[in-house]
């Protein structure tokens, strides 16, 4: 992106955005002037139109039209509509692959305990954009029969914009006090759009950072997610916890700000994971990846809770990673997160240290197997956290490292060259395990599976004769005939 210098290159590169969606917009504003209604394109529709990367996102309308009133006028002519956000104003729609959220002008009060607006419409813009959460927020574009008109800015969200900078309409503390989230929704800005808070912002929110608690997890999380996969996460993350938002939403990130000791014999963990987050993120090769991001965040959550000073004047933090890994576990279970996120991100931080039991290169073709069976589809993204998590100043010891993890990725090139690494399953399925011992389904042919599976980790594909062979020495052992 271009620095922007002025309003009007500003205003320029909105119309070439919005032009892109030249045919919705003039289409819309012709269903609202005939019928008499206000459009106007909003939020951050607007605010992206400036940064001139609207793209993907909603379309986002305000409208002095009931939502009833809406869906009448849009039911002819949308591809499809939908009523989930009816109780707050929202009408949402599809029109030619594009999706659309028409809400009527809000005139909200809040009641100050349950921080739930008392949903309220108005009939003007402007004490709908001032209800907004920053100014860069609270531009707005009238959309005419012929589409985008013109520019409506009261609250000088474009010089905010120039200046990269969030603050509120209002007060901050009396926006803050209204909804809380708009604490949070800072930080995400601040990594979505690489902005800064106003100070007044900043101060506001290390005093009220504590109702951030009485915001439900789903509408935290969200933003969250949004922060984590934005282009700058470190500046949002650093902002949270330096404010006092983190000890509310992820109080174990802020925990790793631990006092370097005495001795200078360990960094800050905090930093070192901001780092490793900063790190992984350049190693991406698909796009953002909220797994490896949440990884690379908590990889070192578990080391406060696990250090100890040793008598020799080091300090060590024996099974971090597995105390981390239930940490994550817990954390991530809290935030609602699927169950898919909560393993993934809890199995990376498991594994992101034992490549360190690697040395040079003396791991046995089983230490490889399991290495990969046990990443199992998250392999890549494991590769990625380890290699982030290199953060030494020391150039050679940082080559030597990653010259051992290249060496480890050709392990795993070469054994899989051979065999099927991706499914290391036992040489005998339970089928053939019931058959040679004569037994019926239940948890001993469980036990035999596993134990064909350990040896097939060990010693790699063995014959079926083989196979059969241990199988049945196995189960001689455990006194059976
Ligand atoms: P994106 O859709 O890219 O995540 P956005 O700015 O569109 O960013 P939304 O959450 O979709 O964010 O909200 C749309 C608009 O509604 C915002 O730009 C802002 O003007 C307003 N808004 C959203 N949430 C709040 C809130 N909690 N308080 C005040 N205004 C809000
Ligand atoms: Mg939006």
């Amino acid at each position: 992106m271009p620095e922007p210098t002025d309003d009007a290159e500003l205003l320029a590169a909105a119309a070439v955005a919005l032009h892109r969606h030249a045919d919705v917009l003039s289409g819309l504003g012709s269903l609202f002037a005939t019928a008499g209604h206000q459009l106007y394109l909003v939020g951050g529709s607007v605010r992206d139109a400036v940064l001139g990367r609207l793209d993907t996102g909603d379309l986002d309308f305000a409208t002095d039209a009931r939502p009833e009133q809406v869906q009448k006028l849009l039911r002819p002519w949308a591809d499809a509509l939908w009523d989930t956000g009816i109780e707050f104003g929202t009408v949402g729609a599809e029109k030619d692959h594009r999706r659309l959220e028409i809400t009527t002008f809000r005139a909200d009060r809040y009641d100050r305990v349950s921080r739930n607006p008392q949903v309220a419409f108005g009939d003007s813009l402007d004490d709908d954009l001032v209800r907004r959460d920053f100014t860069v927020n609270a531009m707005a574009v009238r959309v005419a029969a012929t589409g985008a008109a013109e520019f409506v800015d009261p609250l000088g969200g474009l010089a905010a914009v120039r200046a990269g900078v969030l603050d509120t309409p209002a007060k901050p503390a009396d926006s803050f006090g209204d909804d809380p989230l708009r604490m949070l929704r800072a930080a995400r800005f601040v990594s979505q759009l690489g902005f800064a808070v106003a100070p007044r912002v900043r101060t506001a929110i290390e005093d009220m950072a504590a109702e951030l608690g009485r915001i439900t997890v789903e509408r935290v999380a969200v933003e969250l997610d949004k922060l984590l996969l934005g282009d700058n996460p470190v500046a949002g993350i650093d902002l949270m916890v330096q404010t006092g938002m983190g000890d509310v939403v992820l109080p174990d990130v802020g925990g790793m700000q631990m006092a370097i000791d005495e001795h200078h014999q360990h960094k800050d963990v905090y930093q070192h994971s901001l780092t490793v987050l900063r790190q992984a993120i350049a190693l991406e090769d698909e796009g953002p990846d909220l797994v490896l991001r949440w990884a690379a965040l908590l990889h070192d959550i578990g080391k406060p809770a696990t250090r100890k000073h040793e008598p020799d004047g080091g300090v060590s933090f024996h099974h971090h990673e597995v105390v981390g890994a239930k940490m994550v576990r817990k954390r991530l279970r809290a935030l609602k997160y699927s169950r898919h996120i909560v393993d993934d991100v809890s199995q990376l931080v498991y594994l992101h240290l034992r490549f360190h039991g690697y040395g040079d290169g003396k791991w046995t073709d089983s230490a490889v197997r399991r290495y990969v069976t046990d990443a199992g589809p998250l392999l890549p993204q494991l590769h990625k956290l380890v290699r982030a998590d290199c953060t030494t100043r020391n150039r050679r010891r940082a080559a030597r490292l990653q010259a051992n993890y290249d060496d480890l990725e050709a392990r795993i090139a070469e054994l899989a060259a051979k065999e099927d690494l991706q499914r290391v399953r036992p040489d005998l399925d339970g089928n053939e395990i019931m058959q040679l011992l004569g037994i019926p389904a239940g948890p001993q042919v469980g036990e035999a599976w596993r134990h064909l599976k350990e040896l097939r980790l060990d010693r790699g594909p063995l014959t079926h004769e083989e196979a059969t062979a241990e199988l049945l020495s196995w189960w001689q052992a455990r006194g059976n005939r």
